[in-house]
């Protein structure tokens, strides 16, 4: 099972100094920075997922970043000419689903997988927002039902264009329902227009067990050659069953966005996960700089309580002060920035386990504890790159894959 992984734009520059926190002076942002598979030997995913919508209205690209994605083709711009990871787009269906309909024409979509280069392109869909297996096809709202039809309509405008221009990727159709049956049906008529390989859309907000219902339906109404492909899913202790189902590939991002948006399951291992210790910048954190503003927090002591958090940690992780004399200065600082309930435990926890010292990722091993400080882009965004790593192994590992070397997409022109 192929695990594809959603671009974002997310870089780390190699430059940044963790003891200083100084760049480069010479670094330029993007030509100089990293994908996350340029922070590893082996790449931890085998594909990369790009939306249109991320790169025509995500504010994500500048101008001049998506001149160059067009001028280069993918390949060259992420740095994959020498790897063998695959490269799939879609149109980002979730970015316009408030909208009527699909803002995209099937022609500038195949414009968009043709000139970039892709290997896979999907067809362009429309999520229907809800979920409910007791309505059929009289009873389910007229805008699911429309919705789907679009879906069907356009995927079949899609491979129709997609056979006269003879573009080269594979080309996808999307499946959209609201109950397993009209995901089945869906599925039937896909496979009726030439489909042999179907992304299920607007399935992120569905429980797994709906998930399952649906693709144990599908099932029955696949044919055996026909592959399908998980949009935005993440269940890795339901792989096997996926697997089952004739799941081929899925992508998701919550391996990397878990490392900075939740509040305390930052830090992936393979069997649990753990808090990161915050340490924000006086000058970053919104909260600080109001009490700051309002006078009830003195900015040099809120910038001494910092220095002396990262001098703490970075002590501890020589091994020489102790838990407790780390935890000092953390704990101060964070009174000043958070009403809330201390997380003097968790962070106990966090520093007397240390899981970054027995991760074997090419992250841990360079940077140590800085991986777990939630602290600025740069460490935030290797952490998440840490999180894709360990999720590609808890991956195999709940897929049965014994050699790792096997499953490991060798990136040659990684490191520098
Ligand atoms: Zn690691």
């Amino acid at each position: 099972m192929k695990f594809f992984f959603p671009d974002s734009q997310d870089q780390v520059d190699p430059s940044f100094n963790f003891e200083t926190e100084d760049r480069s002076e010479s670094r330029l942002r993007h030509r100089d920075d990293h994908y996350a598979h340029q922070e590893f030997v082996s790449a931890p995913f085998d594909g990369i997922l790009l939306s249109m919508a991320v790169i025509e209205t995500g504010g994500r690209y500048t101008l001049a970043q998506k001149h160059r994605l067009y001028r280069m083709g993918i390949r060259r711009f992420f740095g994959l000419e020498d790897t063998k990871i695959e490269t799939m787009g879609d149109c980002g269906a979730f970015s316009y689903v408030r909208e009527d309909t699909p803002p995209y024409s099937v022609s500038q979509v195949i414009n968009f997988y043709d000139e970039l280069g892709l290997d896979y392109g999907i067809s362009v869909d429309h999520v229907i927002l809800g979920f409910d297996p007791r309505l059929d096809e009289a009873s389910a709202p007229k805008d699911w039902k429309r919705r789907q039809e679009i879906t069907l309509e356009l995927a079949g405008e899609f491979l129709e264009e997609h056979r006269k221009r003879r573009s080269r990727f594979t080309a996808l159709g999307v499946a959209q329902g609201w109950s397993p049956a009209s995901y089945a049906y869906s599925v039937e008529q896909l496979q009726k227009l030439g489909f042999s390989y179907i992304a299920m859309g607007g399935m992120v907000p569905l429980k797994t067990h709906e998930i399952l219902a649906c693709l144990e339906r599908v099932n029955q109404s696949r044919n055996p050659d026909t592959r399908l492909h998980l949009l935005g899913v993440t269940r890795c202790e339901q792989v096997r069953e996926f697997a089952r189902f004739g799941v081929a590939s899925f992508d998701s991002t919550s391996p990397l966005r878990q490392a900075f948006k939740d509040l305390k399951d930052n830090y992936w291992t393979l069997d649990r996960t753990y808090s990161a210790i915050r340490v924000p910048q006086v000058q970053a954190n919104p909260s600080l700089l109001r009490k700051i503003v309002a006078g009830r927090v003195n900015q040099s002591e809120a910038r001494r309580l910092e220095q002396a958090s990262l001098k703490a940690l970075q002590l501890f992780d020589a091994g020489n002060i102790s838990v407790d004399d780390a935890l000092g200065p953390l704990l101060e600082y964070e009174s000043l920035y958070d009403d809330g309930p201390s997380r003097s435990e968790i962070y106990r926890e966090t520093l007397l386990e240390a899981p970054w010292r027995s991760c074997d990722c090419d992250i841990c091993k360079r940077i140590g504890i800085h991986v777990i400080l939630f602290r600025g882009a740069e460490r935030n965004r290797r952490r998440g790159f840490h999180n894709v790593f360990v999720f590609y192994q808890r991956l195999h590992r709940e897929l049965g894959v014994e050699d790792k070397a096997e499953c490991l997409v060798l990136n040659s022109g990684g490191l520098k």
